[in-house]
């Protein structure tokens, strides 16, 4: 085959030619000072990802979950305690992961298709007068669900309850995708990965720590070698990383931040608005419910499907697969097999999120579902006529 189709799962996502070719690098010597004169300003550069300018940005070879690990271990001390929410796999997981360092978690439980309870944080921070817990811990966009949660209400609740936990938000599946405001939400640690809305491969973890969370490791007692933040801050200050760094993922990135910059991250977070938008109204086409309960929550990056009773999603995805070479993200947990997600972040159009709509759509016609080919497109296609605006401005 001359080429394959983009996927349509919420990371990894499609990479844009600019930056394979950006990552495809001889071995140059990372200890040479060139190597610091690109490293650096990328540092700089994500700093306006992440709308910060008080934090710092650091990178691990990793993933996201490596990222968890470092935010974690870094700023706790075992036995501690730590407030979160479970409302899909990825806010599960983290909580496992607290509880596999020895922190005490206390776990709210949320329905799935819900998003962070700030109410209930509210009242747990209030009722924590001797300030017990150390960090609160949110998911900016739950990827198993399709739910953006509101980080702003999380803050809002430690002020209300005059609490002084640092708050650690994962931002994997949000963070150059949507709008994520690190110093005007007061967020302590924002986590991410490479392979969403960076657009690359999967193997970096990009973190940025507020100056409160960097001051937490010098008395935090969890155990750390790999994922040791202080270690990675002096070595990155000067440039290098305390091990050798994986070059191709960095040449990356700064690719990526260059497009996210050229494009403008005000136009990013729309386009990625705009298409969702479309992806929903092909949905709603379908008399398909989202995961998502409620307007105000739909992420602009995933969209969760529930299936019709007597449906199996994970045979819809598949068969998607085999016979058209389309990928779709499966359910997860809870949701396995009663839903299917359609990512549409990174480096998507509108066209190609047609292209998305158009194959699940034949999918679900193949397997006898009960909707009418052509609907979700013709919504989508309505949709995407209305407020085109010309392809010039969107990507000068
Ligand atoms: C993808 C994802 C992760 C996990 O990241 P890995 O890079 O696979 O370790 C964590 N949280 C969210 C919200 C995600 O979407």
């Amino acid at each position: 085959m001359a080429t394959q189709n983009p996927v349509f799962i919420p990371g990894p996502t499609n990479m844009p030619d600019r930056i394979r070719r950006a990552m495809d690098v001889q071995t140059v010597d990372h200890r040479a000072s060139d190597f610091a004169d690109q490293f650096v300003p990328l540092l700089d550069d994500l700093k306006r990802v992440f709308k910060t300018t008080v934090g710092e940005v650091l990178l691990f070879p990793s993933t996201g979950t490596g990222g968890w690990e470092a935010a974690v271990t870094n700023t706790l001390s075992p036995g501690d305690e730590v407030l979160a929410a479970r409302y899909g796999m990825f806010s599960q997981r983290w909580i496992k992961l607290c509880r596999d360092q020895g922190l005490y978690v206390h776990a709210v439980e949320s329905e799935w298709g819900d998003g962070v309870p700030a109410d209930e944080y509210e009242r747990i921070l209030k009722a924590d007068t001797q300030h017990r817990i150390k960090a609160v811990l949110a998911c900016h966009n739950e990827t198993a669900t399709g739910v953006t949660s509101d980080i702003a209400s999380v803050r809002r609740a430690l002020d209300n309850a005059q609490h002084p936990a640092m708050l650690f938000v994962d931002g994997v599946s949000s963070i150059a995708s949507m709008d994520f405001r690190m110093d005007d939400w007061g967020v302590d640690i924002a986590v991410t990965g490479s392979q969403k809305g960076f657009m690359l491969g999967a193997g970096l973890a990009i973190l940025a720590i507020s100056p409160k969370a960097i001051a937490a490791c010098a008395n935090a007692r969890c155990p750390r070698a790999y994922f040791d933040l202080q270690a990675m801050r002096e070595a990155n200050r000067k440039g290098s990383f305390p091990y050798t760094p994986p070059l191709g993922l960095i040449r990356g990135l700064r690719e990526s931040v260059t497009m996210l910059e050229e494009e403008g991250l005000t136009r990013v977070f729309a386009r990625h608005h705009r298409i969702a938008e479309g992806v929903r109204r092909a949905v709603a086409a379908w008399s398909l419910p989202l995961v998502a309960r409620r307007p105000e929550l739909y992420s602009d990056t995933v969209t969760a499907v529930r299936v019709p009773e007597g449906f199996d999603a994970t045979e819809l995805v598949n068969h998607a697969y085999e016979h058209y070479g389309v990928s779709y993200g499966i359910g997860l947990g809870d949701i396995a097999g009663k839903a299917f997600r359609i990512g549409h972040l990174g480096d998507m159009t509108d066209v190609m999120a047609l292209a998305g709509i158009a194959t699940i759509e034949m999918a679900m016609a193949n397997l006898d579902y009960p909707i009418e080919l052509g609907r979700g497109v013709a919504a989508a296609q309505a949709y995407y006529s209305a407020t085109r605006n010309r392809w010039k401005q969107r990507v000068a």
